[in-house]
């Protein structure tokens, strides 16, 4: 067994009963329906997420252990992006012309409450590994598709020698021009970034990771070493966040998250309303927090500190994405626009016949150049 494997195993929190002794059995007064909670989506939380938890319901808890409210469901949808109904074999989700979403892996180093895949994830028998020779066929005559998404679960849980056989199964398909890894190991077990894996991974450029972290505090010292790691081996990484009441729904916490991000040298690729799956419906915010956070990132501070705001539309619609209204009105002659101060300005359109729009008091310009035309 590998020490990231021994790691994972002997130091992670999986019982509700190991919860209650380490932070005191008083924050956990329903046991009963907590035990429901827990039995219905897997619960574990990684050494690493355990060492950042500074006190009950802080935004590392909130992101991992059970809560009752889970029990609660109101207009919560098991398989809210509707990902089973696009998928023409097991482990595929094919949605858009020319990009694929392939699950490889059923478990996580951490189980995050908010999952949309909670449907999926935790039980190795619904992301069936008996079963990618159909995802692999379906991969190579689908010709269309130049971009696969490898996901789960978390990819980097299985081991170098499986995942070194998948991706040489994928690059040997001359169609897929890029791949991609999905990953919240580079937070949740910064130990599986070994020198020994990002050799691998190197070799099946071009490779991209988008990672998932969603608190300033979770960039530690080894996540940030993790994530230097794969930037070493030439993968260019990105993140993807989720909107998070009561973990990151406030503007100074994004902007800060956002920027560490940076420093860790991953680009900021989406942040994401909180799905409205089954289960986790205590984490949504409105889209008007979200349009906030946006607004105080935009011009505030580094353009590349500016992620894509999307919302993953219930249903199975794809990445939808918002902004904050910038255009205040818009005609063929002019756009009126507000910066990010609320300032107003101008941008004057082209006109229809090439001519330049000329401002009051330049008519004679304007004639004179309509004559040589
Ligand atoms: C998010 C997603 C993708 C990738 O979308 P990008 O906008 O290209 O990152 C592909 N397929 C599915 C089903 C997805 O949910």
């Amino acid at each position: 067994m590998e020490t990231w494997q021994e790691v994972l195993k002997s130091n992670s929190i999986k019982s509700l009963e190991a919860l209650a002794a380490k932070f005191g059995p008083e924050h956990f007064p329903d046991l009963d329906r907590l035990r429901q909670a827990a039995e219905n989506f897997e619960f574990r939380i990684s050494p690493a997420m355990v060492d950042i938890i500074k006190s009950p319901d802080d935004p590392i808890w909130r992101q991992y252990v059970p809560t009752v409210e889970e029990l609660d469901i109101r207009d919560g949808i098991v398989d809210s992006l509707n990902e089973d109904a696009d998928s023409p074999v097991p482990n595929i989700t094919h949605r858009y012309p020319d990009r694929a979403l392939f699950l490889v892996s059923p478990v996580c180093a951490s189980y995050c409450r908010f999952c949309t895949r909670r449907r999926k994830v935790g039980d190795p028998e619904k992301i069936p590994m008996s079963q990618f020779e159909s995802a692999f066929q379906y991969l190579e005559q689908h010709t269309e598709i130049r971009d696969v998404i490898m996901s789960g679960g978390d990819p980097l849980l299985l081991n170098d020698r499986r995942l070194e056989a998948i991706l040489t199964r994928l690059r040997a398909i001359p169609h897929l021009q890029i791949i991609r890894i999905g990953s919240r190991v580079p937070c949740h077990l910064p130990e599986r970034i070994t020198p020994e894996l990002t050799d691998m991974l190197k070799r099946f450029h071009p490779l991209f990771i988008n990672t998932h972290f969603n608190h300033p505090d979770e960039l530690t010292a080894a996540a940030v070493a993790g994530l230097g790691r794969l930037a070493d081996a030439g993968i260019p990484l990105g993140c993807q966040t989720v909107l998070l009441k009561g973990v990151n729904d406030d503007p100074d916490v994004m902007k800060e998250l956002m920027q560490r991000l940076l420093m860790a040298r991953v680009r900021p690729y989406y942040i994401y309303m909180a799905d409205q799956v089954a289960g986790a419906e205590h984490f949504r915010t409105t889209v008007q927090t979200g349009i906030k956070v946006m607004e105080a990132l935009r011009g505030w501070t580094s353009g590349l500190a500016n992620p894509h705001f999307v919302i993953d539309a219930p249903g199975g619609g794809g990445k939808i994405p918002l902004l904050p209204e910038y255009v205040v009105s818009m005609t063929d002659e002019e756009v009126v626009l507000r910066n990010f101060r609320g300032e107003r300005y101008v941008y004057r359109q082209p006109r229809e016949d090439g001519v330049v729009g000329i401002r009051k008091g330049s008519k004679r310009a304007s004639r004179s150049r309509r004559k040589t035309a």
